[in-house]
C-alpha cells in the first residue's frame, strides 16, 4: 500500500437535507488545498442498485461519472468542489451491496454458511469502502453515509463504520453533521435533538470525533461547551456551519472554524502544508462583486424541484463567477408554454436553455421554446432531450417535415429525425443500459462549437438511448443546421448548430456534468457570454 490512507466518515443526524454532501466536499477541498490527494464516496441506504431508475422527483438529478456510473447528485458536488473525476466505486447503494452478496451466495461462495447482515452484508460494505484505497493512491478517503442516523435502512452502514473504526484505529474518524434548531421566540439554539442523535450513534457503538452543527445563528461559547459535554467531544471539535448565501463559501467558513487543523491533529499529522485557496477565494470574490446581471430561462418539466437540474444550476454559477456575472436562472415549466404565450413568457430572457429529460410530458413546449430562440436570435443551448427537440423543431418548421418527431415520443412516426440507437434496439432491461459516460466528440473547425472549446477533440458524458437520425443529415445541413460534433468511431451526431444565429447549439451530451467551480465548462461560459451581449446596444 503506497500510503497511510486516512478515512473520514460523515454521518447525518436530526433531519435530512442538511448538506452532508456539501460538507463532505468542503472537508475534501480543505485537505486538498493543503496538497493532499483526496477522494469522496457516497453510500446510499436505498435498495435501488443505482439511482438511474429513480424519478428526479424522488431523489433529484441522476449524476453521471466519466466511467458511466449513474450516481447520486452528491457526486456532482464532490467533483465540482475538488475537481476530480469520481467513478463507479464512489457511489454504492444498499441494493448494490445486497445484489453482490446474493449473487455470491448463488455462485456458492458462502457454501455451508448462513448468509447474514453481520458479517456478510457488513463485510461487503467494508470491502466497497476500502476498494478506493486498494485501487487508488489517496491520503484521505471521505465516506458520506446517506440517510439520517436512526433510520432502519442505514443500520448496516453504521455497523460497518463501527467495525472499520476498530480495524483502522487511528486511521479513521467520524464527523457527525447535525442541526441546532433556533427558537426565535426565546432567542435560543436548542441542543437536545443533537444530544439524542449522538446518543443514537453511541448506542450503535460509534462515538463521533467532530460535530458539525448546521445553524441559522452563530453558536455561543456556552452552547459549544454544552454540546461538547453532552456529546462527549472536545469543544474545539464542535464546528459551526451557519447558513450561507452560496455553498461555495462553506469550505472557507469551516476553515475559519479550523476544522482542517482539528482533523489533522486527530490523525496525528504534523508539519502539514499551509492551505492554498487563492483561486477559490478569487472566484468567490468575483461571484459576489459581479459586473453584469443576466436573466436566463431554463425550460424543463421538473421545475418544482430545483435538485432535478442541480448540475445545470451550478454550471451557471461557475460560468457566472468566471465572467463576473450574476446569472438569474428562472425555471419555466415546458408544459405551460403554448403558442399564444410563448412570446410573453420568453421575451425578457437573454438566453434559453432546454433541459434534458425523458418522456412526452412538456415536449411541445420545449419545441415552441426552441422555435422562439431560433427565430428571435436568442442565445440557445439544448442539452440531450433539449437538443433532440431543437432538431424536431427545425425539421418541422424549416425543412417542413410536418410529421417529424423523436421515436421516443411517437414510435410509428414517419419522419423519425431522432431515432433509437442501433445498439439500444435489443435492450429491454432498464437499469444501467443507456449510452452512459464519456465518449469522444470531434469538433468541426469554423464552427461556434469550436469557438467555445478551442479544441477539436473533447470527451463529454452521455445518458441517452435516442440520437440524431443520420439519414436526415444531408437535408438538415442543406437547410442550415449543421452537425458540428461527431463521435469519430460511430459517426453519431453529438452536437448541432444553426447558421446565421448568434448562438444556437444543441448537444447530445451533458456538459453540466463536467463543470467545476474552478474550471467552468466552455459551453456555459460561451452561453453566458452570448447572453451578456444580447440587448447590448439596443
Ligand atoms: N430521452 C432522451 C433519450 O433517451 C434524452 C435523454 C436525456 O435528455 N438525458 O435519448
Amino acid at each position: 500500500m503506497a500510503k497511510n490512507t486516512r478515512y473520514i466518515f460523515v454521518t447525518g443526524g436530526v433531519v435530512s437535507s442538511l448538506g452532508k454532501g456539501i460538507v463532505s466536499a468542503s472537508v475534501g477541498k480543505l485537505l486538498q488545498s493543503r496538497g493532499y490527494s483526496v477522494t469522496i464516496q457516497k453510500l446510499d441506504p436505498y435498495i435501488n442498485v443505482d439511482p438511474g431508475t429513480l424519478n428526479p422527483y424522488e431523489h433529484g438529478e441522476c449524476y453521471v461519472t466519466e466511467d458511466g456510473a449513474e450516481t447520486d447528485l452528491d457526486l456532482g458536488h464532490y467533483e465540482r468542489f475538488i475537481n476530480i473525476n469520481t467513478s463507479q466505486a464512489n457511489n454504492v447503494t444498499a441494493g448494490k451491496i445486497y445484489l453482490n452478496v446474493i449473487e455470491k451466495e448463488r455462485r456458492g461462495d458462502y457454501l455451508g454458511e448462513t448468509v447474514q447482515v453481520i458479517p456478510h452484508i457488513t463485510d461487503e460494505i467494508k470491502y466497497r469502502i476500502r476498494l478506493l484505497e486498494f485501487n487508488g493512491d489517496y491520503d484521505f478517503i471521505i465516506t458520506e453515509i446517506g440517510g439520517t442516523v436512526g433510520d432502519i435502512e442505514s443500520l448496516p452502514f453504521i455497523e460497518a463504520v463501527r467495525q472499520l473504526r476498530l480495524e483502522l484505529g487511528k486511521r479513521a474518524l467520524v464527523i457527525h453533521l447535525t442541526l441546532l434548531p433556533y427558537l426565535a421566540n426565546i432567542g435560543e439554539l436548542k441542543t437536545k435533538p443533537t444530544q439524542h442523535s449522538v446518543k443514537n450513534l453511541q448506542e450503535l457503538g460509534v462515538q463521533p470525533d467532530i460535530l458539525i452543527c448546521r445553524t441559522q445563528v452563530p453558536i455561543t461559547d456556552s452552547v459549544r461547551q454544552k454540546l461538547a459535554l453532552f456529546c462527549n467531544v472536545e469543544p474545539r471539535a464542535v464546528i459551526e456551519n451557519i447558513d450561507l448565501d452560496t455553498i461555495y463559501k462553506v469550505p472557507i467558513k469551516i476553515l475559519d472554524e479550523k476544522l482542517d487543523e482539528v482533523i489533522l491533529d486527530k490523525f496525528g499529522i504534523e508539519n502539514s502544508n499551509k492551505s492554498d485557496l487563492t483561486k477559490w477565494l478569487n472566484l468567490l470574490d468575483k461571484l459576489e462583486n459581479y459586473k453584469n446581471v443576466v436573466k436566463i430561462a431554463l425550460v424543463g418539466k421538473y421545475v418544482e424541484l430545483k435538485d432535478a437540474y442541480k448540475s445545470i444550476m451550478e454550471s451557471f454559477i461557475h460560468a457566472g463567477a468566471f465572467l463576473e456575472t450574476k446569472v438569474n436562472l428562472d425555471f419555466i415549466s415546458s408544459e405551460n408554454i403554448k403558442e399564444e404565450n410563448v412570446n410573453n413568457l420568453l421575451a425578457q430572457y437573454q438566453a434559453i436553455l432546454i433541459a434534458p429529460g425523458f418522456g412526452e410530458r412538456g415536449l411541445e413546449g420545449k419545441i415552441l421554446a426552441s422555435k422562439y430562440a431560433r427565430e428571435n436570435k436568442v442565445p440557445f443551448l439544448g442539452i440531450c432531450l433539449g437538443m433532440q427537440m431543437a432538431v424536431v423543431e427545425f425539421a418541422r418548421n424549416v425543412i417542413k417535415l410536418q410529421d417529424a418527431n423523436s421515436r421516443e415520443i411517437d414510435p410509428r412516426c414517419l419522419n423519425p429525425v431522432i431515432d433509437l440507437m442501433e445498439n439500444q434496439k435489443k435492450i429491454s432491461v432498464k437499469g444501467g443500459t443507456m449510452r452512459l459516460g464519456a465518449y469522444p466528440c470531434k469538433i468541426t473547425k469554423n464552427s461556434k462549437l469550436y469557438e467555445c472549446y478551442k479544441e477539436d477533440l473533447v470527451y463529454e458524458r452521455h445518458r441517452h438511448r435516442y440520437e440524431f437520425n443520420n439519414k436526415y443529415l444531408e437535408i438538415f445541413e442543406s437547410h442550415g443546421m449543421k452537425a458540428v460534433g461527431i463521435n469519430p468511431t460511430e459517426q453519431l451526431v453529438e452536437a448541432v448548430e444553426i447558421e446565421n444565429h448568434p448562438f444556437y447549439i444543441g448537444v447530445q451530451f451533458h456538459p453540466e456534468y463536467k463543470s467545476r467551480f474552478e474550471k467552468p465548462h466552455p459551453l456555459f461560459i460561451s452561453l453566458v457570454r452570448a447572453a451578456i451581449e444580447r440587448f447590448k446596444g439596443e
